[in-house]
């Protein structure tokens, strides 16, 4: 095993990892020994991940599995008092879980719409954030926020969203800032189009959905749009001792694609 995926003895929580991105980061954070907490709020998909982590795990670890809503600050709260009651500490907090909208400044509920993708993109980052940081000290841990290459770049009929991530990443600068000295790295990633259920989220049919990742393929540099197994690799070399110089940072993982989406 290289040193940059032995994940043994690491307490990793990965929000939003009953399904996409998060769900194959868990598999693979499972994969190389890390103790995982996974959480969501569909407790199928949540129990099927589950399977799929102990199932790779060296030593058969089973998840803790934990429903939450991060919108929900209640949640987030019973979230780490969760991991650490299991667990006793935490090294990696992976803040995954998030949600697209579709967005126009003449939207009778636009207000609406901007509470429900902050809370969900932003302050659930910042108050898991919060609350994690005691117990990251004491690891000298780290943290991965998952944002977008939205968050770099406008869209028409975006702007919540790519506001939402352009926060997350100068949030992630800004706490590298304020944690290097406790000894916590924070980094984000910004991933262009990846191929999970995001878009469906959204409101998109599954067949509506493959046809933009088909579309989109041709135009990126390297032939395809990303698929989770792509991020779920750079969060797990961001969060090994490998990086260990790298905080702060912008991570794009876009296939070269620099203009988005
Ligand atoms: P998916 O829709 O496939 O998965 C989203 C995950 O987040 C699910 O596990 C979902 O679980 C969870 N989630 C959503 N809202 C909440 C909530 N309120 N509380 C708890 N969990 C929640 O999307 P992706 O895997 O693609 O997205 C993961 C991250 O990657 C997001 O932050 C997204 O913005 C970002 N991203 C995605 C891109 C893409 O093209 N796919 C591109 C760039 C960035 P459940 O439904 O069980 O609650």
């Amino acid at each position: 095993m290289s040193t940059s995926k032995n994940f043994a003895n690491k307490v990793v929580l990965i929000t939003g990892s009953s399904g996409g991105i998060g769900a194959v980061t868990a598999v693979e954070f499972a994969r190389y020994g890390a103790q995982v907490v996974i959480t969501g709020r569909n407790a199928d998909n949540l129990s099927e991940v589950a399977k799929q982590c102990a199932a790779v795990s060296p030593k058969s670890l089973k998840p803790l599995e934990v429903l939450a809503d991060v919108s929900k600050d209640v949640d987030c709260k019973r979230l780490i008092d969760s991991t650490i009651s299991a667990f006793k500490r935490l090294d990696i907090l992976v803040n995954n879980a998030g949600k697209g909208v579709m967005s126009s400044i003449s939207d009778t509920d636009i207000l609406d719409k901007y509470n429900d993708i902050m809370d969900t993109n932003l302050r659930s980052v910042i108050y898991l954030t919060h609350l994690s940081v005691e117990h990251l000290e004491k690891t000298k841990g780290n943290i991965i926020n998952i944002s977008s290459v939205s968050g770099l770049s406008p869209s028409a009929r975006g702007f919540l969203y790519c506001m939402s991530k352009c926060a997350l990443d100068m949030f992630t600068k800004c706490l590298a800032l304020e944690l290097g000295p406790k000894g916590i790295r924070v980094n984000v990633i910004n991933p262009a189009a990846v191929r999970t259920n995001f878009l469906q989220a959204v409101g998109l049919t599954k067949e509506q959905s493959e046809g933009f990742y088909s579309r989109l393929s041709g135009k990126y540099p390297v032939g395809r749009v990303g698929e989770p197994i792509d991020i779920a690799n750079a969060i797990l070399f961001l969060a090994s001792d490998e990086a260990s110089f790298v905080t702060g940072i912008n991570f794009v993982s876009d296939g070269g694609n620099l203009n988005a989406p």
